[in-house]
This record gives C-alpha cells, structure tokens and sequence, in this order.
C-alpha cells in the first residue's frame, strides 16, 4: 500500500503569493520566509495590505482561480492518482487553494485555515499544527502505508525525510546542493518516472 505525499505551490500550482502579488500589481505581497523568517509577522503583514487594498476573500479567490494549475499538473496528478492514494499537503489556506483544487478534480488536500469576517475580510489565519507535513508522513507510516513524498523547497525537507522515499520537483540550487540524497526532477515526465522507481525500490 503505497502512498504519494505532493506539496502544492511550485508542484502543481504557481507560488500563490507571488502570482497573486504579480497579478494585482502589489509588490510587497510577494515577500517570502526568506524576507521576513518570522511567518507570524509576514503573514500580519500580508493580511494588512489585503485590507489596504480592499481585497476581501471573493477578490482573492477570483485572482487565484485565474492562475491556474502549472501546464501538464493535472495529468500528471491523474497519472498518480491511478496508482497510488494522493494526498497533497500544503502550507497554503484551504479558501485559497479551493479554485485550483476545482481544476485540479478535488484532490485530498491537508493544509491550513482563515478565518473571514462577515463583510469577507481575512481576519486571521489557523495553522491546522505545527510541522503537519512531517506529522503526516508519520501517521500514513503508522497507518501501515509506504510513502513516497516530492516537494519543491526547504519546507518539504522534513516531509521528504521522514517519508520511505523523497523526491525534489524544480529545487532551488540551494536545496539541491544541502539535500544530495534526493533524485532532482524537473518536468512532470521525470517525477512520474521518480515515482516509478521509488515504487518498486521501497
Ligand atoms: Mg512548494
């Protein structure tokens, strides 16, 4: 019984924030962990300029429906969902990701929450727990599943090691260069062969 972890953004979507913040001509929405590490903080500053900018949710969500999976992800999904049980775990907010998991045929999707008042402002926001993507791979692990796990960066390190076998999907060179056990794929011809071969070697 094997099972296939995906992380979402740069996986099978684009960065949201960074579309988003392209698609709505908002430079400071596209800062990162990388610019501000405290993610409390970032995520205060992001739900401050939303609000600036009078975008409530239904804004937002018509911005991110626009997006659209990455070329080729929902065939790709498809391909692994035909032979393995698909979860993606993702660090995004449910009512963000829910127009792309529309396109995407609703795959299950662990991640976190926002919390919206009545006039649909986003107010704050819920992490589901710490570290859910490790936790997890932990607890598909106790449920007797072999996991096989891919993510694009730093924050699906923890995922990937703690899976039976881990698999990176276009890294950054620093992550390529700090986590050498992984196999590096860069197209979705490539992670399904990755996929492949973890099946059979786990
Ligand atoms: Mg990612």
């Amino acid at each position: 019984m094997q099972l296939a972890c995906l992380d979402l953004e740069g996986v099978l979507v684009p960065e949201i924030w960074i579309e988003f913040s392209k698609r709505t001509g908002i430079p400071e929405l596209s800062r990162t962990t990388r610019d501000e590490p405290d993610y409390d903080k970032l995520m205060r500053g992001r739900l401050a300029i939303l609000e600036q900018h009078k975008l409530g949710l239904p804004d937002i969500q018509k911005v991110i429906a626009e997006m659209g999976p990455l070329p080729g992800a929902r065939a790709c999904l498809d391909w692994l969902r035909e032979r393995f049980q698909v979860v993606i775990l993702s660090d995004t907010f449910y009512e963000f990701a829910m127009p792309l998991m529309r396109q995407l045929g609703y795959p299950a999707l662990f991640c976190h929450k926002l919390v919206v008042d009545d006039a649909g402002y986003v107010r704050d926001y819920i992490l589901r727990m710490p570290e859910q993507k490790r936790e997890s791979v932990k607890a598909f692990k106790a449920l007797n599943f072999k996991v096989i796990a891919a993510g694009d960066s730093y924050n699906d390190t923890a995922m990937l090691a703690e899976a039976h076998a881990g698999i990176l999907f276009r890294p950054p060179q620093n992550v390529i260069d700090e986590f050498p056990q992984y196999p590096v794929t860069r197209s979705y011809a490539e992670l399904e062969a990755a996929f492949e071969a973890a099946g059979r070697s786990i």
